[in-house]
Protein backbone atom coordinates (compact mmCIF):
# COMPACT_ATOMS: atom_id res chain seq x y z
CA UNK A 1 0.00 0.00 0.00
CA UNK A 2 1.03 3.38 -0.65
CA UNK A 3 0.32 6.16 2.39
CA UNK A 4 1.04 9.96 1.98
CA UNK A 5 -0.37 13.28 4.38
CA UNK A 6 -2.11 15.73 1.87
CA UNK A 7 -2.92 18.34 5.15
CA UNK A 8 -2.78 17.72 8.42
CA UNK A 9 -3.71 19.52 11.18
CA UNK A 10 -6.77 21.87 12.64
CA UNK A 11 -7.02 23.86 9.69
CA UNK A 12 -7.52 20.86 7.67
CA UNK A 13 -7.36 17.50 6.92
CA UNK A 14 -7.05 14.86 4.10
CA UNK A 15 -5.52 11.52 4.09
CA UNK A 16 -4.35 9.27 0.84
CA UNK A 17 -4.60 5.59 1.07
CA UNK A 18 -4.44 3.21 -1.31
CA UNK A 19 -3.13 -0.43 -3.14
CA UNK A 20 -2.37 -0.59 -6.81
CA UNK A 21 -6.15 -1.38 -7.73
CA UNK A 22 -8.33 0.97 -4.51
CA UNK A 23 -7.22 4.76 -3.58
CA UNK A 24 -8.94 6.20 -0.57
CA UNK A 25 -9.23 9.60 0.82
CA UNK A 26 -9.43 9.79 4.68
CA UNK A 27 -11.90 13.31 5.05
CA UNK A 28 -11.77 16.30 3.07
CA UNK A 29 -10.89 19.36 5.27
CA UNK A 30 -9.20 21.07 2.17
CA UNK A 31 -10.06 22.62 -0.67
CA UNK A 32 -10.67 20.63 -3.71
CA UNK A 33 -7.63 22.23 -5.64
CA UNK A 34 -5.23 21.19 -2.31
CA UNK A 35 -6.52 17.85 -2.42
CA UNK A 36 -6.08 17.61 -6.23
CA UNK A 37 -2.39 19.17 -6.26
CA UNK A 38 -1.74 15.91 -3.27
CA UNK A 39 -2.88 13.44 -5.53
CA UNK A 40 -0.72 14.47 -8.42
CA UNK A 41 2.56 13.66 -6.46
CA UNK A 42 0.94 10.22 -6.16
CA UNK A 43 0.41 10.65 -9.63
CA UNK A 44 -3.30 9.92 -9.74
CA UNK A 45 -6.24 12.83 -9.65
CA UNK A 46 -9.69 12.96 -8.51
CA UNK A 47 -11.01 10.63 -10.91
CA UNK A 48 -9.02 7.91 -9.94
CA UNK A 49 -10.74 8.19 -5.93
CA UNK A 50 -13.07 4.90 -5.14
CA UNK A 51 -13.91 6.40 -1.69
CA UNK A 52 -13.59 8.88 0.81
CA UNK A 53 -14.04 7.85 4.37
CA UNK A 54 -14.89 10.51 6.40
CA UNK A 55 -14.17 10.29 10.48
CA UNK A 56 -16.46 12.89 11.76
CA UNK A 57 -18.29 15.96 11.03
CA UNK A 58 -15.71 18.96 12.64
CA UNK A 59 -15.40 21.22 9.58
CA UNK A 60 -11.68 20.49 9.54
CA UNK A 61 -12.33 17.34 7.56
CA UNK A 62 -14.97 18.13 5.92
CA UNK A 63 -14.81 21.75 4.84
CA UNK A 64 -13.64 20.36 0.78
CA UNK A 65 -16.15 17.80 0.50
CA UNK A 66 -19.13 19.61 -1.20
CA UNK A 67 -17.23 20.73 -3.71
CA UNK A 68 -14.68 17.68 -4.61
CA UNK A 69 -18.23 15.63 -4.78
CA UNK A 70 -19.60 17.64 -6.96
CA UNK A 71 -17.08 17.26 -9.68
CA UNK A 72 -15.76 13.96 -8.09
CA UNK A 73 -18.61 12.00 -7.46
CA UNK A 74 -16.71 9.62 -5.48
CA UNK A 75 -18.75 7.62 -2.35
CA UNK A 76 -18.91 8.93 1.00
CA UNK A 77 -18.61 6.59 3.96
CA UNK A 78 -18.93 7.37 7.51
CA UNK A 79 -21.00 6.59 10.38
CA UNK A 80 -25.00 7.54 9.31
CA UNK A 81 -25.28 10.03 11.98
CA UNK A 82 -22.30 11.97 11.17
CA UNK A 83 -23.46 12.00 7.10
CA UNK A 84 -26.92 13.75 8.79
CA UNK A 85 -24.97 16.12 10.60
CA UNK A 86 -23.08 17.09 7.37
CA UNK A 87 -26.36 17.19 5.54
CA UNK A 88 -27.10 19.67 7.75
CA UNK A 89 -23.57 21.76 7.17
CA UNK A 90 -25.16 24.43 4.82
CA UNK A 91 -21.16 25.77 4.16
CA UNK A 92 -20.32 23.26 2.38
CA UNK A 93 -23.35 22.84 -0.18
CA UNK A 94 -25.73 20.39 -1.72
CA UNK A 95 -24.00 16.80 -1.89
CA UNK A 96 -25.50 14.38 -4.06
CA UNK A 97 -28.03 11.80 -1.45
CA UNK A 98 -27.04 8.49 -3.56
CA UNK A 99 -23.15 9.11 -2.71
CA UNK A 100 -23.50 9.34 1.45
CA UNK A 101 -23.13 5.46 2.36
CA UNK A 102 -24.12 4.94 6.03
CA UNK A 103 -21.30 2.27 7.65
CA UNK A 104 -22.03 0.11 10.76
CA UNK A 105 -19.14 1.23 13.24
CA UNK A 106 -19.00 -2.10 15.02
CA UNK A 107 -18.14 -3.80 11.14
CA UNK A 108 -15.28 -4.17 8.56
CA UNK A 109 -16.17 -3.80 4.89
CA UNK A 110 -14.42 -3.30 1.61
CA UNK A 111 -13.69 -1.42 -1.00
CA UNK A 112 -12.14 -2.88 -4.35
CA UNK A 113 -9.17 -4.93 -2.55
CA UNK A 114 -9.31 -2.63 0.87
CA UNK A 115 -10.73 -4.03 3.70
CA UNK A 116 -11.90 -0.77 6.03
CA UNK A 117 -11.83 -1.48 9.77
CA UNK A 118 -13.65 1.76 11.69
CA UNK A 119 -12.58 2.74 15.07
CA UNK A 120 -14.54 4.48 17.77
CA UNK A 121 -12.55 7.22 19.14
CA UNK A 122 -13.51 9.63 22.70
CA UNK A 123 -14.05 13.12 20.93
CA UNK A 124 -16.77 15.78 20.81
CA UNK A 125 -18.03 15.03 17.47
CA UNK A 126 -21.70 13.18 16.40
CA UNK A 127 -20.13 9.58 16.31
CA UNK A 128 -16.31 9.81 15.42
CA UNK A 129 -14.05 7.19 14.10
CA UNK A 130 -10.85 6.90 13.14
CA UNK A 131 -10.03 3.87 10.17
CA UNK A 132 -7.62 0.91 9.68
CA UNK A 133 -7.39 0.01 5.82
CA UNK A 134 -5.52 -3.41 5.48
CA UNK A 135 -4.58 -4.63 1.96
CA UNK A 136 -3.66 -8.19 3.24
CA UNK A 137 -0.58 -7.59 2.90
CA UNK A 138 -0.35 -4.59 5.20
CA UNK A 139 -2.20 -1.98 6.59
CA UNK A 140 -2.06 1.81 8.13
CA UNK A 141 -4.03 3.60 10.14
CA UNK A 142 -5.02 7.32 10.66
CA UNK A 143 -5.89 7.73 14.25
CA UNK A 144 -6.44 11.83 14.69
CA UNK A 145 -9.36 13.57 17.02
CA UNK A 146 -9.15 12.12 20.39
CA UNK A 147 -9.50 12.82 23.92
CA UNK A 148 -7.77 9.52 25.32
CA UNK A 149 -7.48 5.89 24.10
CA UNK A 150 -8.39 2.69 25.72
CA UNK A 151 -7.63 -0.68 25.65
CA UNK A 152 -10.36 -1.43 22.88
CA UNK A 153 -8.31 1.27 20.91
CA UNK A 154 -5.11 -0.21 21.35
CA UNK A 155 -5.97 -3.52 20.32
CA UNK A 156 -7.26 -2.14 17.09
CA UNK A 157 -3.98 -0.60 16.13
CA UNK A 158 -1.48 -3.74 16.86
CA UNK A 159 0.97 -4.85 13.90
CA UNK A 160 0.31 -1.76 11.56
CA UNK A 161 2.84 -1.01 9.17
CA UNK A 162 2.11 2.68 8.79
CA UNK A 163 0.31 5.15 11.29
CA UNK A 164 -0.50 8.49 11.21
CA UNK A 165 -1.31 9.56 14.93
CA UNK A 166 -2.37 12.61 16.26
CA UNK A 167 0.19 15.23 18.03
CA UNK A 168 -2.37 18.04 18.82
CA UNK A 169 -0.71 20.29 21.55
CA UNK A 170 1.89 20.33 23.79
CA UNK A 171 0.07 21.06 27.30
CA UNK A 172 1.90 23.87 29.34
CA UNK A 173 1.71 26.01 25.48
CA UNK A 174 -2.14 25.47 25.60
CA UNK A 175 -2.40 26.66 28.80
CA UNK A 176 -0.38 29.48 28.48
CA UNK A 177 -1.59 30.65 24.67
CA UNK A 178 -4.21 32.28 23.55
CA UNK A 179 -7.13 30.14 23.26
CA UNK A 180 -10.40 30.87 25.60
CA UNK A 181 -10.73 29.15 29.40
CA UNK A 182 -13.61 26.85 27.76
CA UNK A 183 -11.63 25.59 24.32
CA UNK A 184 -8.53 24.86 26.61
CA UNK A 185 -10.92 22.93 28.52
CA UNK A 186 -12.37 21.47 25.53
CA UNK A 187 -9.12 20.57 23.79
CA UNK A 188 -7.78 18.53 27.08
CA UNK A 189 -10.65 17.17 27.85
CA UNK A 190 -11.67 13.27 27.03
CA UNK A 191 -13.31 14.31 23.84
CA UNK A 192 -10.57 16.67 22.83
CA UNK A 193 -7.11 16.26 20.99
CA UNK A 194 -3.88 14.06 22.17
CA UNK A 195 -1.06 15.61 23.73
CA UNK A 196 2.27 15.39 22.23
CA UNK A 197 2.64 13.36 25.54
CA UNK A 198 0.01 10.92 24.78
CA UNK A 199 0.49 10.49 21.55
CA UNK A 200 4.36 9.23 22.58
CA UNK A 201 2.73 7.17 25.20
CA UNK A 202 0.01 5.55 23.17
CA UNK A 203 2.71 4.70 20.22
CA UNK A 204 4.35 2.39 23.29
CA UNK A 205 1.78 0.11 22.90
CA UNK A 206 1.48 0.24 19.33
CA UNK A 207 5.66 -0.20 17.89
CA UNK A 208 6.76 -2.91 17.03
CA UNK A 209 9.14 -4.82 14.20
CA UNK A 210 7.08 -4.45 11.50
CA UNK A 211 6.38 -0.45 11.84
CA UNK A 212 7.94 1.14 8.67
CA UNK A 213 6.51 4.87 8.75
CA UNK A 214 4.69 6.88 11.21
CA UNK A 215 3.44 10.36 10.71
CA UNK A 216 2.60 13.05 13.90
CA UNK A 217 -0.19 14.91 13.22
CA UNK A 218 -3.18 17.43 13.77
CA UNK A 219 -0.73 19.52 15.12
CA UNK A 220 -1.97 22.59 16.77
CA UNK A 221 -1.35 25.86 14.87
CA UNK A 222 -1.17 27.94 18.09
CA UNK A 223 -0.26 25.04 20.18
CA UNK A 224 2.06 23.57 19.56
CA UNK A 225 5.47 23.89 17.25
CA UNK A 226 7.03 20.95 14.61
CA UNK A 227 10.58 20.76 16.53
CA UNK A 228 8.68 20.24 20.34
CA UNK A 229 5.44 17.55 19.00
CA UNK A 230 8.91 15.65 17.78
CA UNK A 231 11.03 15.68 20.66
CA UNK A 232 8.33 15.00 23.40
CA UNK A 233 7.19 12.40 21.43
CA UNK A 234 10.63 10.43 20.89
CA UNK A 235 11.23 11.57 24.81
CA UNK A 236 8.02 8.90 25.45
CA UNK A 237 9.13 6.50 23.54
CA UNK A 238 12.80 6.29 24.67
CA UNK A 239 11.90 6.91 28.22
CA UNK A 240 8.91 4.95 28.07
CA UNK A 241 8.08 0.76 28.42
CA UNK A 242 8.02 -0.53 25.26
CA UNK A 243 11.51 -2.07 24.12
CA UNK A 244 12.19 0.36 21.18
CA UNK A 245 14.42 3.64 20.54
CA UNK A 246 12.56 6.39 18.85
CA UNK A 247 15.11 6.40 16.04
CA UNK A 248 14.13 2.58 15.20
CA UNK A 249 11.73 3.97 13.49
CA UNK A 250 10.92 6.83 10.98
CA UNK A 251 9.15 9.49 12.61
CA UNK A 252 7.95 12.03 10.30
CA UNK A 253 5.55 15.46 10.96
CA UNK A 254 2.18 15.74 8.75
CA UNK A 255 2.19 19.78 7.94
CA UNK A 256 -0.30 21.75 7.88
CA UNK A 257 -0.01 23.30 4.31
CA UNK A 258 1.97 20.56 2.83
CA UNK A 259 1.70 17.45 0.66
CA UNK A 260 3.95 14.63 3.03
CA UNK A 261 5.99 12.26 1.11
CA UNK A 262 4.44 9.45 -0.81
CA UNK A 263 5.64 6.36 1.60
CA UNK A 264 5.35 2.37 0.83
CA UNK A 265 4.36 0.35 3.66
ZN1 LIG B 1 -9.82 17.76 13.54
ZN1 LIG C 1 -12.58 17.10 15.52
Amino acid sequence: MRFMSIASGSSGNCIYVGSDKTHLLIDTGISKKRVEEGLKQAELTGNDIDAILVTHEHSDHIKGLGVFLRKYQVPVYSAAETLEEIKKTSSIGKLPEELLIPINSQKKFSIGDLQILPIETSHDAIHPLCYRVDDGKSSAAVVTDLGEYDEKLINKLLHLDGLLIESNHDVRMLQTGPYPYYLKQRILGQKGHLSNESCGKLLNYLLHDQMKEIFLGHLSDKNNLKELASLSVKTEIDEGFCQYKSDDFPIHIAKRQMPSKLVNI
